[in-house]
């Protein structure tokens, strides 16, 4: 699965948290490892399903039979299932062997999500076919079986239906085992419109006419499988194919769009043939399809479905009408992590959710490591520490988690799908294959996927497979970043030079952003390879205990953690650090992007005074490097908006990034130019946003003279830029411009622009416009999974106002937001706010709405604010006088 690429939103809600999971006392059985946590009794097995299902979409209902093979394996006199939301009407069981039926009592239990069928008599052991008559709901946001509508080709009004089932939605689709390690194959047949395409994880095996308008299709057998990876999808669907090797690939979309998949289709391709080599074992699924679907989710982009990926058209599309620069390297990267998930969570998939990350960092990691691979120009490497400084911000925070965690009820295993599992397994995974060697840990990766292909596995089985294609040491490392939380500190001691060789005292203690004295006494410790360089070739150690003597050749500049691999911080003597910056332009790009950042961080949080992270900053010239360049330009927005009720700082903030960067703006220009490299084309809206931003008059008047002429012809904004220019509008819209904005959003048919255009509306920085989105959003108008968007774009700027208002309209905002989303729609709606009145208000609505055990992403919103809002006057007085020296 894939977090939401764009910026979205969700909406928080009173949560149904289903009954704990318990791991149950071991049970004879084949399979299924008893020391798994389950919410299941171990008393059975399925191995097979037949499941035929059809969809009534206007009345958003379906029906549904399923036939489960199944192994008793302690004898029992009911069979426990999972359920939410259906209805099953009947229940008989049947040996395998044959004879006659047995009849089920069924009850279900809405909390737990199960379904208990209960048997006159006890089973013995053995093998027997389960066949359940059922019904369920189709869903208008992305869980179960969903719906979602859209103007087709022809202008008609369209709905088409499709599945998402991570973490736990299965259930809402069949009656099922619904856990990861109940893997089993699946017979999928579908009854859909005549005129309709359907898609499975299968190829279609036979396609028949039923009369009524109606055709039924069944799906070829999947191999044994998780429940969380089938998939079903139908609706007025083009496709477009292509072969990679012996495999069919193909993109499903919309009728219509087939020319916005072609670049797609190209990246699916060109990754499985890498990814088939890379595995060593070829993907083993005839035909790979990537699902496209109209409309957006809080809680996810893209998910990995076997064979049949689903990705959200903004993240697969690529529209000249509104796709930009940046957004067509995300189909890429979006592609690459799925793609990645096929052997690794599909093939090989974890034995339950407290080991999600190796699915979700495993994916992230070679995410950018497939971008950078095929498209070295874009600067993966230093996404991959942008990915890296998105952990670090909340695993500094006291209520963070470490990688493997405990994941007990279905509402925590939504909860894991966060920056930890993802963004720092990404980064630990990055450091350890830095560790192993490329070579080596593609060894240990081909070993692990060849041992538990078609079953499941856990994260030491990954250490043990790389170590034993030689990466010695590995599995202490592994273990001391992946089971407790944090981020090592190493403060670099004063360095000698001695023959010709940098000789310094590494001191190790642990970085937080929220409670710095406690742990500076007793900081948790870890094994870290450490980097460090010094004008000669690279020396590695591994620290143990509190500190580690290097020797570094060469006398030149010591800079800790070159290439960016290791998961740590670096605090550096001040002289150190003036040395440093002096040579900053002569850096690699991503040791520029890693120095900065560290650097920053230190000063925001206290570990360093603010003029250390201001001259680091300051120190990288404004031709370099155009992914640092938008990284420095972030920093000077991110302290403008720490500095917000500091008019005066403010502007000597606007001043100087207008003056330092304008130039370069200048010579980007302000349309996007043939041929260009792409690190400028990303870098050019940045640059807009950000001066328009600070009311840079050129960049203003461009924006008006762009609007103007939009007005009347909608090809006067180029598509890439589209978005861009008219963020600059909509934050300074008056009503009538506002007004305008609307009316285009309204008569725009292409889901991808008419979203993009309904989330500008919250962008305005007036607050009536504002109240005014929120409004809107709760109307039917911009459609069902667009509106929490709208929210979560309002809060950017005004964050108490769209909580105020989403707290008042609760049960309205739900409905618009898929279930797994809501409990983190409120932490998203909080994270541009450093207002400590915020704290009882997200307090309250944890107690109110959150089982105790579900609250953490409004206790990392809460810790966040404060651990913030307690730097603001420091930050305030040190910045303010390195400005006034500097102006
Ligand atoms: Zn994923």
């Amino acid at each position: 699965m894939k977090f939401p690429v764009a910026l979205l939103a969700s909406a928080a809600v009173a949560i149904a948290s289903p009954a704990p999971i318990s791991a149950q006392p071991s049970q004879q059985h084949d399979t299924v490892d008893a020391s798994v946590p389950t919410q299941l009794p171990r008393t059975a097995i399925p191995h097979h399903y037949a499941l035929t299902v059809t969809p009534h979409a206007e009345r958003l209902t379906f029906d549904g039979k399923v036939a489960i093979d199944l192994e008793v394996v302690a004898a029992t006199r009911q069979l426990v299932l999972n359920a939410a939301d259906l209805k099953i009407a009947s229940a008989a069981l049947r040996p395998a062997k044959g004879g006659t039926a047995i009849p089920g009592r069924i009850s279900l239990d809405a909390k737990a999500q199960t379904a208990t069928i209960g048997f006159p008599k006890i089973l013995a052991k053995g093998a027997y076919r389960l066949e359940l008559v059922y019904s369920g709901k189709i869903n208008t946001q992305a869980n179960g079986l969903f719906a979602l509508d859209f103007k087709n080709k022809e202008g008609k009004d369209s709905r088409s239906l499709f599945t998402q089932f991570e973490a736990a939605d299965a259930r809402r689709f069949l009656p099922s085992w619904d856990e990861p390690d109940y893997k089993a194959s699946f017979d999928l047949t579908v009854r859909v419109p005549a005129n309709q395409m359907a898609v499975g994880n299968m190829p279609a095996a036979t396609t028949r006419n039923i009369g009524g308008g109606l055709k039924e299709v069944r799906f070829q057998t999947t191999p044994t499988m998780s429940s969380y990876l089938l998939f079903f999808a139908s609706g007025d669907f083009g496709r477009i194919t292509k072969r990679a090797g012996d495999r069919e690939v193909g993109i499903v979309m919309s009728r219509g769009n087939e020319s916005k998949a072609q670049f797609a289709l190209d990246a699916e391709a060109q990754i499985l043939t890498h990814y088939n080599d890379y595995f060593g074992t070829p993907f083993p699924l005839p035909k790979l399809d990537n699902v496209a679907g109209p409309g957006q989710s809080q809680f996810f982009g893209a998910m990995e479905n076997w064979g049949a990926i689903f990705t959200f058209e903004y993240a697969l599309l690529d529209d000249p009408a509104i796709t930009s620069e940046s957004g067509r390297q995300s189909i890429f990267a979006v592609e690459a992590h799925e793609m990645a998930h096929q052997w690794f969570g599909d093939l090989v998939t974890m034995a339950w959710w407290d080991d999600l990350w190796l699915n979700e960092g495993f994916a992230s990691w070679m995410e950018n490591k497939t971008t950078e691979y095929f498209h070295p120009d874009w600067g993966a490497d230093i996404e991959r520490v942008a990915s890296r400084e998105g952990a670090m911000g909340l695993d500094a925070l006291n209520s963070t988690h470490s990688v493997v965690q405990q994941v007990r009820t279905v509402e925590q295993a939504n909860q894991a799908f966060d920056s930890i599992s993802y963004a720092k397994g990404e980064s630990v995974i990055s450091m350890l294959e830095d560790f192993a060697g490329p070579d080596v840990w593609r060894a240990g990766i081909r070993r692990y996927i060849a041992a538990h292909k078609y079953q499941n596995s856990r994260t030491t089985d990954l250490w043990k497979a790389v170590e034993a294609a030689g990466a010695k040491g590995l599995t202490a490392v592994a273990t001391d970043f992946t089971t407790q939380p944090g981020i090592p500190l190493i403060t670099v001691g004063q360095s000698q030079c001695v023959n010709g060789a940098t000789v310094v005292t590494l001191n190790q203690g642990q970085f937080s952003a929220d409670r710095k004295q406690e742990a500076a006494a007793s900081p948790l410790a870890w094994r870290v390879p450490v980097k460090a360089t010094a004008g000669g070739a690279p020396t590695q150690a591994v620290t143990a205990g509190r500190t580690t003597q290097l020797k570094v050749p060469g006398c030149g500049p010591l800079l800790l953690n070159p290439g960016q691999h290791g998961y740590y911080r670096t605090l550096y003597t001040p002289q150190q650090a003036r040395i440093l910056a002096g040579h900053l332009p002569e850096l690699a790009p991503v040791d520029q992007y890693g120095l900065i950042a560290d650097s920053m961080t230190l000063s925001l949080t206290g570990y360093q005074p603010m003029p250390a992270g201001l001259d680091m900053l300051n120190a990288m010239p404004a031709n370099g490097s155009a992914k640092v360049v938008q990284q420095v330009v972030s920093r000077w927005d991110g302290l403008y908006e720490r500095l917000d009720g500091d008019p005066a700082a403010q502007a000597a903030i606007a001043a100087r990034v207008v003056r330092t960067f304008g130039p370069r703006l200048g010579e980007l220009g302000f349309a996007p130019k043939a041929g260009e490299p792409a690190v400028d084309a990303v870098l050019r809206p940045t640059l807009i946003a950000t001066l328009g931003k600070y009311r840079d008059p050129a960049v203003l008047a461009e924006a008006s003279r762009l609007f103007a002429a939009w007005k009347t012809n909608p090809d006067a904004i180029p598509g890439s830029l589209k978005s861009t220019w008219l963020g600059v509008i909509a934050r300074n819209a008056d009503a009538l411009t506002w007004d305008a904005l609307r009316e285009r959003a309204k008569s725009t048919s292409g889901t991808v622009e008419r979203t993009s255009l309904y989330q500008l509306l919250g962008r305005s920085r007036n607050e009536a416009l504002a109240r005014k989105a929120l409004d809107l959003a709760l109307t039917d108008e911009p459609g069902k999974t667009i509106s929490a968007g709208m929210m979560t774009s309002v809060a950017a700027a005004h964050p108490k106002l769209a909580i105020d208002f989403v707290l008042s309209h609760l049960a309205q905002v739900n409905e618009l937001i898929d279930i797994s989303g809501r409990s983190r729609f409120m932490q998203r709606l909080a994270g541009s706010s450093r207002d400590p009145a915020l704290i009882p208000v997200l307090q309250d609505y944890a107690n109110a709405n959150l089982a105790e055990s579900d609250r953490k992403p409004i206790q990392q919103a809460i810790d966040r604010i404060r651990s913030e809002s307690a730097q603001t006057a420091r930050i305030r007085s040190e910045s303010g006088a390195w400005l006034n020296a500097h102006s």
